[in-house]
């Protein structure tokens, strides 16, 4: 239902609640985050059942530069906190942890092809499998940027979706395709929301994602790639949106 992520210089946890909060008016059964530790780049996750002040209360001891952030409006499996995103898949020292707005249609395709080359499933959301192809390319070889790449590709449905790994430092590749998905601009920081009200309070310079695009967000700037994999630019538009 809600996607927010951020590349901060200092801490992304608070503006990563406080871009959920803003996108509660959306509505939502459940809420969760998942930020790169600044030391060794391990993941840490946290997700609730109910409002996101549950989900700030849990994490307000955390702070990283990196993080993404979910509320989600259940459409496979139940509202609960294990069916809540960021989902994960873990293994052979890789760790990537993924949010989804939409709905994977060929997701059961996925799972049984998945589940035969040994992934164990831990949620009944559609959203895992895009975990576990994003893992299984990292596992290839693949950068985080390309394993994300190869892994939109064998999506059907609608999605935004955003993606850290453990291995790949102050690194959030994000997709879209059939749902909104937007980069907002700061000073040295960037930005990620499915909706501009999430972001406005922190920069107003706003790239919309177009169908099938990759974005790149790293510490030294942003980077866009097309559905084909090419070098694209997009506009920097000024959001009207008051914060
Ligand atoms: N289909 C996914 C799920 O049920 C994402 C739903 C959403 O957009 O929040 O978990």
């Amino acid at each position: 239902c809600g996607i927010v992520g951020v590349l901060s210089k200092t801490n992304s946890v608070p503006v990563l609640i406080d871009g959920l909060k803003k996108l509660e008016y959306r509505g939502y059964d459940s809420a969760g985050l998942a930020i790169q530790s600044n030391s060794d780049q391990s993941i840490q996750r946290a997700r609730s059942v109910g409002r996101v002040v549950e989900l700030d209360s849990t994490t307000k001891t955390l702070a990283a530069r990196m993080g993404i952030a979910h509320t989600r409006w259940a459409t496979h499996g139940v509202p609960s906190e294990r069916n809540a995103h960021p989902h994960v898949s873990e293994g052979q020292g890789i760790s990537v942890s993924v949010v989804h707005n939409g709905i994977i249609e060929n997701h059961e395709d996925i799972r049984r092809a998945l589940t035969a080359q040994g992934y164990v499933f831990q949620s009944d959301t559609d959203t895992e499998v895009i975990a576990h192809l994003c893992h299984k390319h990292l596992v290839q070889g693949l950068p985080l940027l390309a394993a994300v790449q190869a892994t939109v590709k064998q999506l059907e449905g609608a999605f935004a979706i955003a993606v850290i790994c453990n291995t790949a430092r102050l690194n959030l590749v994000a997709s879209k395709k059939g749902a909104p998905l937007l980069v907002g601009h700061g000073e040295g920081e960037f930005f990620l929301a499915s909706d501009a009200s999430a972001l406005v309070a922190y920069t107003k310079l706003i790239t919309y994602l177009e169908e099938g695009d990759v974005v790149q967000l790293e510490t030294t700037g942003v980077s866009f790639y097309d559905e084909a994999g090419n070098t694209v630019e997009r506009p920097i538009i000024e959001s009207q949106l008051s914060a």
